[in-house]
């Protein structure tokens, strides 16, 4: 989280705008929150240029809940929904939509190469209901650098560890969401981008909390939505747009740590490796092993002693992860690569 975001919080948990409470002790019925909801909701909507076509949904239950949400909302028994694996969390996704009674098909998947790149080649159905994917994804450090543009059914997408990262480009989406708690704030919030087209087509009488319809006509407000969250990323998105001047400058800003880092392990002499091929490579979350697979624990536990914390790979994978979050400036990468020179110069 950025630091000015951070203090402003802590500033404004005592007395949030003249109300001499936080917004934790507001109701989230009362003015002041409402307001501050539709703020957020079209900041969200300004940072990322999208039209009147677009609603933006607060939900819950972590973008987890979105793997059962849509098929339910959009396929339905036996309805026939497209699915690119890229690991993790697309396959979780895809066997979400069969225990939801649905017919996924896998378009496209790149386990038999590891999960190292993304997928070129697809075997689409004839009529999907929609074609799911997973813009990055957060435990193998690969991530889609186009999306598909002739796919025969409008794009979903599960944005949550590059959202907000880059100008996302949602033009052939009927739905893209995110957990908050990577780039944008706390856990406890999920955006949902929803095409108002796409969202017409959406079964009727599911139960409330997964119906879409329902947070439609109820402006996210049908439960009481996670405020604190919310308030928090309406923080966030302020930074973005006026401490970073917006999504093509933070693009950049991403670009360039994304770059020096993997600049550094390519000219390592295969010391360090980057797991992901070359042109699938996240900029968001940078993977890599160490050839000498026993220097991977001692460079884990002495870059901690050296303040350099949460460098390991997801539990799945192992190896090392370098998550190159918004708020993580180019400074903490120079660190990075500070430690890792001096840690191969020991080691190498
Ligand atoms: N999708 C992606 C790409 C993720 O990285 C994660 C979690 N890190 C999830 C989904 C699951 O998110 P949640 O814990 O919010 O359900």
């Amino acid at each position: 989280m950025p630091l000015s975001v951070l203090e402003r919080v802590a500033a404004e948990t005592l007395d949030w705008g003249g109300t001499g409470m936080s917004v934790m002790e507001i109701s989230h019925r009362s003015k002041e929150v409402a307001a501050m909801c539709s703020e957020t909701q079209e900041l969200i909507k300004s940072l990322l240029g999208l039209g009147e076509e677009w609603e933006v949904l607060f939900c819950q239950g972590g973008a987890s809940l979105q793997f059962a949400m849509l098929p339910l909302n959009f396929a339905g028994p036996g309805g026939v929904c497209d699915y690119v694996d890229t690991g993790v969390w697309s396959t979780k996704a895809f066997q979400e939509a069969q225990i939801c009674g649905a017919a996924p098909h896998m378009a496209a998947s790149s386990e038999s190469d590891d999960f190292t790149h993304i997928p070129d080649k697809f075997d689409f159905s004839p009529k999907p209901k929609y074609v799911y994917l997973c813009t990055n994804n957060t435990v193998r450090g690969t991530r889609w650098a186009t999306f598909p543009q002739d796919a025969p059914g409008p794009l979903v997408g599960d944005f949550s560890s590059e959202f907000m990262a880059r100008k996302h480009d949602l033009s052939k989406f009927g739905l893209a969401f995110a957990g908050a708690q990577k780039n944008v704030g706390p856990a406890g919030l999920t955006i949902v981008l929803i095409r108002k087209a796409f969202a017409e087509t959406a079964r009727k009488g599911l139960p409330r909390m997964l119906d879409y319809r329902v947070y439609l006509e109820h402006g996210s407000m049908y439960n009481t939505p996670p405020v604190q969250a919310i308030y928090v990323s309406n923080l966030i998105f302020k930074w973005l747009r006026d401490e970073i001047g917006g999504l093509a400058k933070m693009e950049e800003l991403n670009e360039a740590k994304a770059k020096l880092l993997y600049g550094y392990i390519d000219q390592t002499g295969g010391f360090y490796r980057g797991t992901a091929q070359v042109g699938s490579r996240s900029p968001m979350n940078v993977t890599f092993r160490l050839a000498k697979g026993e220097l991977e624990k001692p460079f884990l536990e002495e870059a901690k002693k050296e303040g350099l914390s949460g460098l390991g790979g997801h539990r799945s994978v192992g190896g090392v992860r370098a998550s190159l979050y918004n708020a993580l400036d180019i400074q903490a990468v120079e660190t990075l690569i500070s430690y890792m020179s001096a840690f191969m110069a020991k080691n190498g």
